[in-house]
Parts: C-alpha cells; sequence; structure tokens
C-alpha cells in the first residue's frame, strides 16, 4: 500500500535527526525528496496529495 519502501537505507539517517518537514519532531527518517519526514506524516500527507481522499474515516 505504501509507496515508499521505508526499509531502504536510503531513508535512514543514522548519522543525526532532522526536524520533521509535517509535525517539526526530530527523525532519522527521510522521504523520497530527502527531506526528513516520519513515515506517518508522509503517508498521511501522500494520502491527500494523492488522487483518492478518504473523508469517511
Ligand atoms: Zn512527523
Amino acid at each position: 500500500m505504501a509507496a515508499l519502501d521505508w526499509r531502504d537505507a536510503r531513508h535512514y539517517d543514522r548519522t543525526r535527526s532532522l526536524p520533521c518537514r509535517w509535525c517539526g519532531r526530530p527523525t532519522p527518517l527521510r522521504d523520497e525528496q530527502r527531506s526528513p519526514s516520519h513515515k506517518v506524516c508522509a503517508e498521511q500527507h501522500l494520502t491527500v496529495e494523492g488522487a483518492e481522499v478518504d473523508h469517511d474515516r
């Protein structure tokens, strides 16, 4: 379901945590644009930016 493979080493920076681009809390994770982002935050925004937005939850 998720578009990103978060197990890929490119999505994980062990050397430092940076503020998440969405929520501002520190994270070692990187999204596909190499921006710091939690998995859940990125997936939320991927959903929002995707073709289908689920309003019924
Ligand atoms: Zn976040």
